[in-house]
């Protein structure tokens, strides 16, 4: 019950967590777009007030330059184009309008001076940069001859693609606005600069604040994935604590409620007369006092393993002699049980090798012992050994076998699979730990390839250089 509502509660912590970091990110990311768009904002200005009095100097030093060059160029086109509409060579219309607009504002372009000017101030200022002039017409007229003619204007002909044909990027700087009467015709224009690297002038200056911000965000995402795992990991142990005070309880309970028993029926004395009966109360006793020693060594045992207090006992085996020996008391060991067990050695029969015979024999024990606890049917098990520069023996069980994620862990210490009731099969989850322990001490590996309802294959390498017993006589 406490412990449902402890896990409840991390899973929302930790929900709470994903949240503030998801918001925190969404901040840091608005903020980073508000500051960008600031600082292009600051750029149009800056930009726009040094060219706007970069060519108010100009011009009151020199007039008559720059945009009034194409201001009297535009007179003279003007007039031309007028004189060829008022003399019926064309008439009004959206054809004519069109052309006539397309030669203004390329005959203007051609002729402003705007590009050696604008080069001039920003060379002044030290910038580099490359940049377009542009001309946008908002409203263009011909007028004389008693006469006028509007070829654009952009409140009444705004169905014309003129714009889309002019393909001013969007971020152009609008320098300004110009109204203009010439002697043939008025109009009104936009002064455009696009400015190809603006964007990444822009970025540059905020580059240093971006890279501490995305740091900031690095280090707090560092942070919560380190405190994520600490959690699941705590939460992983503590699932593990009470397992294991499930599995120890049990395992303890059951000896000593026999012998709870056992003793209640010796102070009997009607019992007690019977000295059959003692003897074989005496001996539940003394098979339960075993057991729970056996269960007492094996968590003493735990500490021994984990603080590597122990020296291996390594001698020359006969590798085949030995496997055979043991798959033959482990059939003796089971004689009760109907399974079968194979054996396939691909060894020389007098390879020796060297090895704590006494551990390995606890190792392969364990894994045949839990082929036969870990099965719903006839258990079938297989024991395959090959040896090249190092002893590869394979156990492969048709058991119950286990998930991926099951399989990660189970030579953990104290780790058992949950199959509903862990109590149907005995155990304190502490013999692959200990295979794997005695695997390790050997610096050889153990690998496990299980499969839910198909079984389990554990197979295991150790280094080492074996001989052939002709050779040492
Ligand atoms: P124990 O058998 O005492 O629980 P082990 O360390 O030997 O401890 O095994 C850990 C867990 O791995 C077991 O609880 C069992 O669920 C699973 N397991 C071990 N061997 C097999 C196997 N051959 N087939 C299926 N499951 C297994």
């Amino acid at each position: 019950m406490y412990f449902s509502k402890v896990m409840k509660n991390s899973k929302k912590q930790i929900g709470f967590t994903i949240l503030a970091l998801v918001i925190l990110i969404l901040m840091q990311a608005v903020t980073v777009l508000r500051i960008y768009k600031l600082e292009t904002d600051k750029f149009d200005t800056e930009y726009r007030e040094l060219i706007i009095n970069g060519l108010d100097l100009f011009e009151e030093a020199k007039p008559g330059i720059g945009l009034d060059v194409a201001h009297d160029n535009l007179d003279l086109q003007t007039k031309r184009l007028f004189e060829y509409y008022k003399f019926g060579k064309a008439s009004d219309t959206l054809g004519f309008r069109k052309i006539t607009l397309k030669l203004i504002q390329e005959d203007f372009e051609k002729n402003q001076e705007m590009d050696v000017l604008i080069k001039k101030i920003l060379q002044n200022k030290k910038i580099k940069t490359k940049f377009k002039v542009h001309i946008l017409f908002h409203k263009i007229e011909f007028d004389g001859y008693s006469d006028t003619l509007s070829i654009f204007n952009e409140t009444i002909d705004s169905n014309w693609e003129y714009v889309d044909d002019l393909r001013i990027p969007d971020g152009a700087l609008s320098v300004k606005r110009v109204n203009h009467w010439g002697s043939y015709y008025s109009c009104n224009y936009e002064l455009l600069i696009d400015f190809a690297e603006k964007e990444k002038m822009v970025l540059g200056q905020i580059a240093g604040m971006m890279a501490i911000m995305l740091v900031a965000l690095f280090v707090i995402g560092f942070i919560f994935i380190t405190i994520l795992r600490n959690m699941l990991e705590e939460r992983r142990l503590s699932l593990l604590k009470t397992d294991f005070i499930n599995n120890m309880t049990h395992e303890l309970k059951t000896p000593l409620s026999t012998i709870a028993i056992a003793t209640k029926s010796l102070s009997n004395s009607d019992f007690a007369s019977d000295s059959e009966k003692v003897i074989g109360t005496a001996k539940v006793i003394g098979r339960q006092n075993k057991q729970l020693s056996k269960q007492i060594n094996h968590l003493l045992d735990v500490s021994m393993w984990e603080r590597q207090q122990f020296d291996l006992d390594k001698r020359w085996v006969v590798l085949g002699d030995f496997l055979h020996d043991l798959v033959e008391a482990f059939k003796w060991e089971c004689k009760d049980l109907d399974m079968t067990i194979l054996q396939d050695c691909k060894i020389d029969p007098k390879l020796e090798v060297f090895l704590d015979e006494t551990q390995i024999t606890t190792a392969l024990h364990n894994l045949l012992i839990n082929a036969v606890k870990y099965t719903d049917k006839k258990p079938e098990i297989s024991l395959s050994c090959e040896y090249t520069d190092q002893i590869i023996l394979i156990i492969k069980d048709n058991g119950i076998g286990m998930s991926k994620d099951n399989a990660k862990h189970v030579f953990e210490k104290f780790y058992r699979v949950h199959t509903g009731n862990i109590h149907k099969v005995k155990g304190l989850g502490l013999g692959l730990f200990y295979v794997r322990q005695i695997i390790e001490a050997h610096r050889g590996t153990i690998q496990l390839v299980s499969k839910l309802k198909k079984g389990s294959t554990f197979t295991i390498k150790i280094p080492s250089n074996g001989r052939s017993n002709n050779s040492t006589g």
